[in-house]
């Protein structure tokens, strides 16, 4: 497909979303011929208040100019308001609803999408890229529309009053429309390279800021002040740029129209022309020719801006067709007893050589725990990414309670786990909102309140005012790792889910959290299929089966006593790492 037609299905597909608010849009188009209508009207009563009022002294036409200069304005800004309204009231519909379909698109695209593209870059789409569209477009439009309608408008006028000095125009006029586009071009140069350096500003202030203590320790004060000495010069060298190319194209610009202004006098000198032409005629069309400029030096920029808004729409629906998640299976599962099976699975990532899980076959009895050791990288997570199918193994089958995982309703699948990371991610809500957050159902605040107290969250909500209501994170308080990693516990209690995957903290934490972690874990794991990535002694101590994970592959199994006797790669492991207590990474 040429790019033209890929432009041009982006355009169809976006006046798509205006089809909806079409009378809006029509009214703004009233709007918007009529405001360049009372324009032309206004300059074609020059004539009459030159020629008849001030030329015949006739004071009655004077009278009436004064009476209608405010009726014209009123007309003007009512006009104004309709497009200036009716435009914006469009674009902002539109605006809302690309935002919604990305955020809510976004939740439903694969992990291994969002593996691919960085946070910020999604981000930016949600934000800025949807108000880019909107704003590029409506200004094309309002431009194109309105000036171009104007600019009709004054042309008529000029060709009515005197065909052969309104020629004079037709020379000169293409000729500053040629500037205005090579101005507008190595502006937008201009201006893209300030973005960037405006960019490189921030990021410099924001390594200095969120490194400020490595800065201090290691005495990179001055470096980062020269770093950021010169990019802000850039920005300065940059800006200086832009506004000598705007003064100089203003200059010339009003150079050339005053050669044109001279060319009209010249040839207004002429006998026949001083018969012809009244003084009203002739300073209309002086005046028209003034007033042509500014909407003509708009309309070069119309089509940057709808390139622009057309790029911005381009980059948003690629995000939209994007495919979703897959999720063809059909069974319906209430709560798995919790049976867990790799059988022989074979998974790559995206663009790696090396699979991350090299035929790989375990099972765990429902209720059992399986623990996962191995150096970082040997494929631990990457067995729970595929469990809740955030990927899809390209070969072997991942059973729960003895059918393949692809054949559940994916809904239904995930809703079997629980999942306890090292990371904890927690919403802007209160504490016992967070603790809510992916229970099934209603629950009641004693119910959250019995979580909270088995997994000792209650130990620190206790001695704040608000207590479990306390809002968590910026403006409410901030939280440790070990008393975060205890609401993600309390999370996932009262979840309830017939599995538990737990990703060990390789952290060390205080021994009083970490006594309180231990005991609000091992409630958790109760009566549940564990599946713990483990960094602990004492959980790979209890586990029902260990295995020791390298490259992708499973080396060895067997329970803790059992691999210790084998002597092999799980005893070098143990004598290297665990032997002390100390996490395995
Ligand atoms: P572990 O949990 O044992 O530290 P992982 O399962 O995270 O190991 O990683 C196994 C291998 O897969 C590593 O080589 C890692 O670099 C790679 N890997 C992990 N996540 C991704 C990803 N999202 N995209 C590509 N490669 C990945």
């Amino acid at each position: 497909m040429s790019q033209n037609t890929a432009k041009q299905r982006t355009f169809r597909r976006l006046m798509g979303y205006i089809k909806p608010y079409r009378a809006a849009f029509i009214f703004s188009i009233v709007g918007m011929l009529g405001y360049a209508a009372v324009d032309t009207f206004f300059f074609s009563q020059i004539e009459t208040l030159i020629d008849d009022g001030l030329t015949n002294q006739n004071s009655k036409i004077l009278i009436y100019g004064a009476i209608f200069v405010p009726v014209v304005f009123i007309a003007r800004g009512l006009f104004n308001f309709i497009s200036t309204y009716f435009l914006n009231w469009v674009g902002f519909r539109v605006v809302t609803t690309l935002r919604q379909q990305l955020f809510d698109h976004m939740m439903k695209l694969p992990v291994a999408f969002h593996d691919r593209h960085s946070t910020g870059d999604l981000i930016s789409k949600i934000t800025y890229t949807t108000q880019q569209v909107a704003e590029a477009s409506s200004r094309a439009i309002l431009i194109l529309i309105r000036e171009g309608a104007f600019v009709l408008g004054l042309l008529g006028l000029m060709f009515y009053h005197s065909w052969q000095l309104s020629l004079v125009f037709l020379v000169v006029g293409p000729l500053i429309a040629k500037i205005v586009g090579v101005v507008s071009k190595r502006f937008r140069k201009v201006s893209s390279r300030i973005q960037t350096a405006m960019g490189n500003v921030t990021t410099t202030a924001e390594q200095m800021i969120n490194g400020h203590k490595v800065v201090v320790m290691y005495e990179g004060q001055k470096r980062e002040s020269k770093r950021f000495n010169d990019i802000n010069n850039v920005t300065r060298n940059q800006n200086m740029k832009l506004i000598n190319t705007q003064t100089l194209s203003t200059s010339l610009i009003q150079l050339i129209a005053s050669f044109s202004l001279s060319m009209v006098l010249v040839l207004a000198s002429f006998p026949q022309m001083l018969a012809e032409l009244s003084a009203g005629a002739f300073t209309t069309l002086l005046t028209a020719m003034i007033m042509l400029l500014r909407p003509l030096k708009q309309l070069t920029t119309v089509n940057s801006d709808f390139q622009r808004g057309i790029a911005a729409a381009q980059s948003i629906f690629e995000v939209l067709d994007h495919e979703p998640e897959i999720d063809q299976g059909s069974k319906s599962l209430t709560r798995a007893k919790g049976e867990i099976c790799f059988d022989d699975v074979l998974f790559r990532y995206d663009e790696a050589d090396t699979p991350a899980l090299d035929h790989v076959s375990f099972t765990v009895t429902a209720g059992k725990t399986l623990a996962l050791v191995g150096r970082s990288g040997s494929g631990k997570s990457t067995i729970s990414n595929l469990l809740t199918r955030f990927y899809s193994p390209q070969a072997g089958q991942i059973r729960l309670d003895g059918e393949n995982i692809y054949d559940y309703k994916l809904k239904h699948l995930r809703r079997q786990f629980a999942l306890v990371s090292q990371h904890v991610t927690l919403f802007n809500d209160t504490i016992a909102n967070n603790i809510a957050y992916g229970a099934h159902g209603e629950v009641s605040a004693e119910q959250i309140r019995q979580a909270a107290e088995q997994a000792y969250v209650t130990e620190f909500t206790d001695n704040l005012p608000l207590g479990l209501d306390t809002m968590v994170g910026e403006n409410g308080v901030m939280l440790s790792g070990g008393q975060r990693q205890r609401i993600a516990i309390a999370r996932a209690l009262l979840r309830d889910a017939p599995i538990l995957i737990l990703d060990e903290a390789t952290s060390a934490l205080d021994t009083e959290s970490e006594r309180h972690i231990q005991s609000a874990l091992s409630r958790l794991q109760q009566n549940r299929t564990s599946i713990v990535i483990a960094h602990r002694l004492s959980t790979i101590e209890s586990a029902d089966e260990i295995l020791v994970m390298e490259d992708g592959r499973v080396v060895e199994r067997g329970t803790h006593a059992e691999l210790l006797e084998r002597k092999g790669a799980y005893h070098q492991l143990y004598r290297l790492q665990f032997s002390h207590e100390t996490p395995v990474e």
